[in-house]
């Protein structure tokens, strides 16, 4: 099978081309016709199979040879629009929308929060064909009609079950009470929890479905290893694999900001070059040091999960679970970071005992038991008695989670989570915070106030806001962006 048999114009062939691809993905063979087709579609697939141009690819080609019905008092009418949850991804989904539409004279542009509004408005009024947004942003610069929604032909919600666990939900219902009611839209989701298939449900008119993955497994080509270890001893350990391996190119993932610059500091002092990406850097930072990464100017780059949701790197060869999350999709999320399009990688743990419960939960999820491999020097304590992971400081009455889903949580913690018997964290420097962080550093959006126009918002709004926006009886991810 080659791009040519897929229906795509000369135009999108050459650029594909250039981009040295061949063969299409899987995820490509499926969605690129259906796309073409013109209906809506419901696509499983996780990150690193492809399914950026399954769905641009297509949205070019139908961009690119019809007309757009509506004028714009001069200025090219928004035809497509896509979210996505992080900036990071939102910048690399434009950089593949550009690459892919190189010999097209269609205009896209990347609209994010934590950077400057002038360029935005300024580029927003000047037009553009493809936007690729992130919800709080998006809304933002539409309370300010900067952005006028009303030719989008095409929506497109990527890493939807992402968007959701981040408490995207009710942003995004906004965005599409404010879109016109005949488009086409296109859902892409690495899992399927039951809010996604309620979402879908109503988001989408017959759709067709595919699946390049099957549901909730991990990419067959990557090794999964679990290194038990005590729960003191990690950063050790993962200095040790890193030298004794040669390891380059490695991503580290932590639950909590303070972690990941915690463990940069201690890889730093162990001689080896390592860099943290999350939420609390500023987008500059942020950026360079992904570029320093891929350029393996620096081996390690230790990211929260929210922060790596973007990273895109070619076969990256290590992802390491520094901490296990305690959602299991994240587990997938994480490890399809390695082994990209068909290339080989290798998916390492270092489980403590205090993790034990979330491991049994990604076992589960996966359908298959991991790899248990002690590292000689790095043997755990047989003895060692399990701690809570998590703090309940900073979880507020309206934060606290109908379940918090967790074998792994003793049951103290519970107690301490319900305003009960209060214990002292095991690891102060975990935190808890539920899944409303919205990752471009505001609170999500409010209806009411989005809809007044009046951006500038009052504590009392910003409070009411989370309140509003947290998704109730939802699982919640306890980590930082
Ligand atoms: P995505 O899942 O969209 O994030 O894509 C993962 C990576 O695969 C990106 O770096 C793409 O450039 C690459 N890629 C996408 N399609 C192909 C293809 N048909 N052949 C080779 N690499 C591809």
């Amino acid at each position: 099978m080659t791009f040519d048999n897929l229906g795509l114009s000369g135009a999108l062939l050459r650029a594909v081309a250039d981009q040295g691809y061949t063969t299409p993905t899987p995820i490509q063979m499926q969605a690129i016709p259906a796309v073409l087709a013109g209906g809506d579609l419901l696509a499983g697939a996780q990150t690193g199979t492809g399914k950026t141009a399954g769905f641009v690819l297509p949205m070019l080609q139908r961009l690119s040879t019809t007309a757009s019905a509506h004028g714009n008092g001069g200025r090219r009418p928004l035809r497509a629009l896509i979210l996505t949850p992080t900036r990071e991804l939102a910048a690399q989904v434009d950089a593949s929308v550009k690459a892919y539409g190189r010999h097209l004279k269609l205009a896209s542009f990347a609209l994010f929060g934590g950077v400057g509004f002038a360029p935005q408005v300024a580029q927003l009024h000047r037009g553009v064909d493809i936007l690729v947004a992130t919800p709080g942003r998006l809304l933002d610069h539409h309370a300010r009609r900067n952005v006028d929604f009303s030719a989008v032909d095409i929506f497109v919600l990527d890493e939807a079950d992402r968007m959701l666990d981040m408490g995207f939900i009710a942003d995004i219902k906004r965005v599409l009470s404010l879109l016109p009611r005949k488009r086409q839209n296109l859902l892409f989701s690495a899992t399927f929890p039951d809010e996604i298939r309620a979402l879908a449900e109503k988001l989408l008119d017959h759709p067709r479905t595919i699946q390049a993955t099957p549901r909730n497994s991990t990419v067959e080509t990557i090794a999964q290893r679990v290194h038990p270890v005590n729960r003191h001893e990690k950063a050790q350990l993962l200095a040790h694999l890193i030298g004794k391996n040669r390891w380059q190119q490695v991503l580290v993932f932590t639950r909590t900001k303070h972690g990941a610059d915690k463990l940069v500091r201690s890889l730093e002092a162990d001689g080896i070059r390592a860099v943290a990406l999350h939420g609390n850097k500023s987008q500059n930072v942020r950026t360079r040091a992904l570029a320093d990464f891929k350029r393996s100017a620096i081996d390690v780059m230790v990211a929260t999960d929210i922060a790596a949701r973007g990273i895109d790197i070619d076969q990256l060869p290590h992802v390491v679970n520094y901490d296990l999350p305690n959602v299991p999709e994240d587990y997938v999320h994480r490890i399809g970071r390695t082994g990209r399009a068909g290339a080989t990688g290798e998916a390492i743990s270092l489980v403590c005992v205090d993790e034990r419960g979330f491991l049994q939960d990604i076992e589960r999820l996966i359908k298959r038991p991991i790899v248990r491999e002690v590292v000689p020097g790095f043997e755990p304590d047989p003895h060692a008695v399990a701690q809570p992971v998590f703090a309940n400081r900073n979880r507020g009455r309206d934060q606290t989670p109908k379940h918090t889903h967790s074998p792994a949580v003793p049951r103290g913690q519970h107690r301490a989570a319900q305003g009960g018997a209060r214990r002292e964290p095991a690891h102060p420097r975990h935190t808890v915070s539920s899944a409303v962080h919205n990752r471009e550093g505001t609170p999500s959006r409010h209806h009411s106030q989005a809809r007044s126009g009046n951006v500038a918002s009052s504590a009392t709004a910003r409070q009411s806001r989370r309140r509003s926006s947290t998704p109730s009886g939802n699982r919640v991810r306890v980590t930082e962006p």
